[in-house]
């Protein structure tokens, strides 16, 4: 599809082994993305997809940011005190070079998986303070869409990737909203993106509400499919809504997504339907379709949707500025010593802690390959 000419920044990126280094940098300069932003979630028997992150950003230290993922391991060592751990591995994380921080922890199986204590917990409550003391932005992936707690409703996609969670065995959306909510309440100043529109475009006036409570609040638009259908019911409240809330929204497209969940690495034809899909919305006028049945997670998804054409002025803020006046103008510089030693770490911790899955063997090898390049690096 054409667009119109935008430097657009991608909020939003998985990135999951350093061999797809080539392959997600064609696809997003194919996809006219700049600089992007890459989300690091915990990993089953990598512990942590933060060296990856660190070693791409080494060879395109302009364009990539990192928001790194905080060590699990804090959860299983010491349960209740976890929040110190957390506070204590900002620091780190920001020393490395990483940019802000990225939680997978509310989406309910990762929650239910890593037995995570609830989020306005005292257990968690340094973390949220020192995150809000640290001016950090943060992505954070709070609930699912509300189909996937309901029997009847839920897309066979969804389920076959073990997303029902109406078994009673996983925590409710609407118990994440108010733990949530909470933390806002006690951190008004914490930087927060909601991904995926924090699972409301279905309820605008209610995350109106909440936008217009808590002024740091901001929520990306990466797909989530649902969305798209939510916004195509009534397009002019949904632009509407954009115009309104135009400071605080993100443009996202979940890409390198599939490889993380389904392996087999970046799919061009699903990353490229994730851009068209949420590029056609912003900026073409009335019904658009993408190509369908081909997206990961898109399935039976083709359309139609309705596109909101939105001004120049407008899309220039949800492509880039409104991430850069959060993350800053240019990612922040690398520290190898301090990624050298946190990788020695992880390379130690990785085997001890050993894999979550049956079947599956723990592997350092990434976080020994990534300590060995910056130890390279630095004695050329
Ligand atoms: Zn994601």
């Amino acid at each position: 599809m054409n667009f119109q000419t935008h430097s657009v920044l991608d909020a939003h990126i998985h990135y999951d082994n350093p061999a797809l280094m080539p392959d997600l940098i064609e696809i997003l300069d194919h996809s006219q993305i700049g600089k992007f932003n890459i989300v690091c979630t915990p990993h089953t028997n990598r512990l942590s997809l933060v060296p990856d992150a660190l070693h791409l950003k080494a060879h395109y230290p302009e364009r990539v940011y990192v928001f790194g993922g905080l060590d699990i391991s804090g959860l299983f060592t010491a349960p209740a005190a976890c929040g110190v751990y957390f506070a204590g591995y900002l620091d780190k994380l920001v020393q490395m070079g990483c940019d802000g921080v990225k939680m997978i922890e509310g989406k309910p199986d990762m929650r239910r998986m890593l037995s995570i204590p609830a989020f306005d917990s005292p257990a968690y409550a340094p973390y949220w303070a020192k995150m809000e003391e640290m001016s950090l932005p943060l992505i954070f992936h709070v609930n699912d869409p509300e189909e996937f707690w309901d029997p009847v409703l839920i897309p066979d996609w969804a389920k076959r990737q073990g997303w029902f969670y109406g078994d009673g065995s996983y925590v409710s959306n609407e118990v994440q909203y108010s733990e949530v909510l909470n933390l806002l309440h006690r951190h008004p100043g914490l930087k927060v993106i909601f991904a995926h529109f924090f699972f409301l475009s279905n309820q605008l006036p209610r995350l109106s509400d909440y936008l217009d409570e808590f002024p740091n609040m901001h929520i990306d638009l990466t797909p989530g499919i649902e969305m798209y259908y939510a916004f195509a019911r009534n397009p002019d409240v949904a632009r509407d809504f954009f115009l309104k809330y135009q400071d605080r929204i993100l443009f996202g497209t979940d890409i390198g997504a599939k490889g993380l969940l389904a392996g087999g690495g970046i799919d061009p034809v699903d990353s490229q339907i994730r851009v068209d899909l949420v590029r056609s919305f912003l900026e073409k006028e009335g019904e658009f379709r993408v190509v369908s049945g081909q997206g990961f997670l898109m399935e039976k998804f083709a359309g139609p949707f309705q596109g909101i054409n939105l001004p120049a002025s407008v899309l220039e803020k949800i492509y880039h500025t409104n991430f850069e006046r959060l993350a800053g103008e240019h990612p922040s510089p690398l520290n190898p010593d301090a990624i050298i030693q946190e990788c020695q770490r992880l390379a130690a911790v990785i085997p001890a802690m050993g894999a979550a899955r049956p079947g599956e063997q723990a592997d350092p090898s990434v976080a020994e390959m990534v300590s060995h390049y910056f130890r390279e690096q630095k004695g050329a």
